[in-house]
C-alpha cells in the first residue's frame, strides 16, 4: 500500500512538471510565431517606404530602379515619384550602351526638348558636350593623352603647342610643305603601298600639320565672309585637329577632286581598312551633330591600331570614344 501511494504521488508530481513544460512550450511557440509575424509586418511596412518598392510599383524594372537609386539624390527620386507614372524616357536613357551616370539629367533635358533626336544620338551629343552648342564649352586638350589627344569644337590646343616629332612628308606622296608625326607618316606609307598593290592607285597627302597661325589665317579668310560661314567650313584656331600633327587630308593621284575621291574605290577601301594602320575617318556621314563637322571623306586621324579598330568596330566617332572611355 505505502509504496503504491508514493508511486502515485511521484507520478502526479511528474505529470505536473510535464504539463507545465507543455504549456510553456506552447506559449513560447505562440510568442515566437507572433513575434515573427509582427516583425514581418513591420518589415513589410518599412519596405513599402523604400524607393525600391515605390519605383518598381510605378513600373520601373528592378534594373532601372537600382540604377536610379544609385545615380540620383533622394530629392530627385521624390520628384520622379511625384510624377506618379512610369516615364519611358528614363528607362530608354538608362539602357543606352554609352550612358554615363553624371550626365543623366542632361540626357533627360536634351531628349525632352529634342524629341526627334534618337536616344542613341542624345547620349552621344550630351557625352561630347554638344548639347550646349558648338564652342560654348571649352576645355584645354590633354596633351598627355598622346596619340589620343582630343581636339574638337570643345577641346582646344594652346597657341604654342607643336609636336616635337613632326617630320616632313616625302614629296613622292605629298604636296609641298606637309609635316606630320613620324608614326603617322610611317603608317600612311604602309597603307599607301597596300592600296597601290590592291587597287593600282596612289594615295596622296593634301594637308597635314597646321600651326595655330596657319589655322588662324584660314579661319579669318572665311570670317571675312561671315562668322557663320567660317564656323561651318573651318575650325577656329586652336580647335583644328590639324594642329595635333596626327591628322591627314588624303586624296589620290587618280581622283584628286573632292567629288571624284568620295566616289572612288580607294575611298571605299580606306573606310573599311584604314583602321588596320591606326587611322579613322574622323568626320563620318550621319555624325554631323556629334562632331560638329559636315562629313569629310578626306580627313583621317591617327589614333593607333588598337583604338582605331575599336572605333571602327563600335561605329562611333573619336569624340564619343574619348567621352566614354577616357574622359569619364
Ligand atoms: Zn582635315
Amino acid at each position: 500500500m505505502k509504496s503504491s501511494v508514493k508511486r502515485r504521488k511521484r507520478y502526479r508530481l511528474k505529470s505536473g512538471v510535464t504539463r507545465f513544460l507543455i504549456y510553456a512550450a506552447f506559449f513560447l511557440g505562440l510568442f515566437i510565431y507572433g513575434y515573427i509575424g509582427i516583425s514581418n509586418a513591420i518589415k513589410n511596412i518599412n519596405y513599402r517606404e523604400t524607393y525600391e518598392y515605390k519605383l518598381t510599383n510605378l513600373g520601373y524594372s528592378m534594373d532601372d530602379t537600382r540604377k536610379l537609386i544609385a545615380i540620383l539624390k533622394p530629392e530627385r527620386l521624390d520628384e520622379i515619384l511625384k510624377e506618379e507614372q512610369y516615364n519611358e524616357i528614363y528607362h530608354n536613357i538608362l539602357q543606352q550602351k554609352y550612358f554615363i551616370d553624371k550626365n543623366f539629367e542632361d540626357y533627360v533635358t536634351y531628349k525632352v526638348s529634342h524629341s526627334d533626336v534618337s536616344y542613341e544620338d542624345t547620349i552621344a551629343i550630351v557625352n561630347v558636350h554638344a548639347n550646349n552648342g558648338w564652342y560654348n564649352t571649352s576645355f584645354e586638350s590633354n596633351i598627355d593623352d598622346g596619340y589620343l589627344v582630343l581636339v574638337n569644337k570643345f577641346y582646344h590646343l594652346n597657341k604654342d603647342y607643336k609636336r616635337v616629332d613632326l617630320e616632313k612628308a616625302n614629296l613622292a606622296y605629298a604636296y609641298a610643305d606637309n609635316q606630320a608625326a613620324s608614326i603617322v607618316l610611317e603608317n600612311f606609307e604602309q597603307m599607301r603601298d597596300d592600296v597601290f598593290n590592291e587597287l593600282n592607285v596612289k594615295l596622296m597627302i593634301n594637308s597635314s600639320y597646321r600651326s595655330y597661325e596657319n589655322q588662324e589665317a584660314i579661319y579669318n579668310d572665311y570670317k571675312n565672309i561671315s562668322l557663320k560661314y567660317a564656323d561651318q567650313y573651318a575650325a577656329r584656331p586652336g580647335y583644328s585637329e590639324h594642329q595635333t600633327g596626327l591628322s591627314l587630308d588624303i586624296t589620290s593621284w587618280e581622283h584628286p577632286g573632292q567629288k571624284a575621291f568620295t566616289e572612288s574605290a580607294e575611298y571605299e577601301w580606306l573606310k573599311n581598312n584604314a583602321y588596320k594602320y591606326g587611322f579613322i575617318l574622323r568626320y563620318p556621314e550621319g555624325k554631323e551633330n556629334i562632331t560638329g563637322y559636315n562629313t569629310e571623306s578626306w580627313h583621317f586621324r591617327y589614333v593607333g591600331n588598337e583604338v582605331a579598330k575599336q572605333i571602327y568596330n563600335e561605329g562611333i566617332t573619336f569624340d564619343e570614344y574619348y567621352a566614354y572611355y577616357i574622359e569619364q
